[in-house]
């Protein structure tokens, strides 16, 4: 399914304030999907039906393994969170598309909420995106975009304050701010656009700019940058500020060969190759019911071996026990080793403002 993003909708604000330049460069291009954003989609249709409190008709939808499961019913958790923040009378909309005013008429449709959540009574509402992805939030584009959907819900939904939310349940974050004043983020996201719409806009790689970038695999300014990140490897920086500079431009050429391989995969898969083919293979197999299985074989299983093969979704299987959390962690001590540590990568955080 394709999607068309408004060119300037809350989603596009960071890729557009970041690299002017990619208006115009990608203007005609469709929106692009891949496995991804495939998965997203189900994932965020399960949680609206979740939402919602109905299920997917027979075949609405792809079914779900046990982490895909987990990770929509912590979402519903999240909304449910809002709920009993709200404390009363609320109104709740999933999938929520409005049209923005600007000072040059109204953009429609401008942009979707993933989930509204609106207490009257108190003039307040809740905007929350969910995000399925394993990649740490750009925290400037997080902030522009979540700006860009309280500014429509600031001006169609009769409230004065709005709450924005970004949970990403694969990596139990959660970014929040809070919004009171519409006007200034429609100047932003003007600014933003008149920008874009100069002559000459710059097209300036990075990272975050060129990720979701439909244009990335033609884009002049991000293969010569990747080419000289490449090439300069004898010099490696010692400063912090040049490391960091460093580190972003190798993040947006694995952006541009990640992308550059899924477009010679195309070809190959239209038979542009003398070496490469392609070979269908049946999908990879799952224990959908491990309780089942483990009373199969038990016999010959001990458990704890049996326990020692699978990666148990935690939560989901505290509460099957029923039990709380403490007591949970103390059944489960014997059978549970921790993996090693590593040290990650993760952004620092900022303060939140409002936009
Ligand atoms: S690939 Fe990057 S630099 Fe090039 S137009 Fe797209 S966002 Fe801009």
């Amino acid at each position: 399914m394709t999607i068309q993003h408004h060119p300037f909708g809350p989603s596009r604000l960071g890729q557009r304030a970041a690299c002017p330049g990619s208006y115009s460069f990608t203007l005609g291009d469709e929106d692009e999907t891949n496995a991804d954003s495939e998965e997203g989609s189900t994932l965020h249709a399960y949680v609206a039906h979740g939402v919602e409190g109905t299920t997917p008709e027979e075949g609405e939808l792809p079914p779900l393994d046990l982490e895909q499961e987990e990770r929509v019913e912590e979402c519903v958790e999240f909304f449910l969170g809002i709920t009993r923040e709200a404390r009363g009378q609320i109104g709740k909309h999933t999938e929520l598309t409005m049209a923005l005013d600007t000072s040059e008429g109204t953009w429609a449709p401008y942009g979707t909420c993933d989930l509204v959540v609106i207490h009257k009574e108190s003039r307040t509402a809740w905007v929350v995106d969910w995000k399925f992805g394993r990649n740490e939030l750009a925290e400037d584009s997080a902030a522009l975009q979540m700006a860009g959907y309280a500014a429509l819900v600031l001006q169609r939904c009769e409230v004065n304050t709005v709450h924005v939310r970004i949970y990403q349940p694969r990596l139990g974050r959660t970014y929040q701010a809070t919004h009171l004043e519409g006007e200034p983020i429609i100047e932003r996201i003007e600014g933003i656009r008149d920008a874009a719409l100069a002559d000459g806009a710059p097209r300036v790689p990075s990272a975050d700019a060129c990720r979701y970038c439909s244009g990335a695999t033609r884009c002049p300014e991000l293969t010569a940058q990747s080419m000289a990140v490449a090439v300069n490897t004898d010099r490696l920086p010692t400063h912090p500020d040049a490391v960091d500079e460093m580190y972003d431009k190798v993040q947006a050429a694995k952006k541009f060969l990640a992308k550059l391989e899924a477009e010679l995969k195309d070809r190959i898969r239209e038979g542009l190759s003398n070496n490469w083919t392609t070979q269908e293979k049946g999908g990879k197999r799952k224990i959908a019911n491990p309780a089942g299985l483990y009373r199969a074989l038990h016999e010959t299983v001990p458990l704890d071996e049996f326990i020692a093969l699978g990666s148990w979704p935690m939560e989901k299987v505290r509460k099957l026990s029923g039990l709380k959390a403490k007591a949970f962690n103390e059944v489960l001590e014997p059978f549970v080793k921790k993996g090693d540590d590593y040290t990650a990568i993760v952004r620092k955080r900022k303060e939140v403002e409002d936009v």
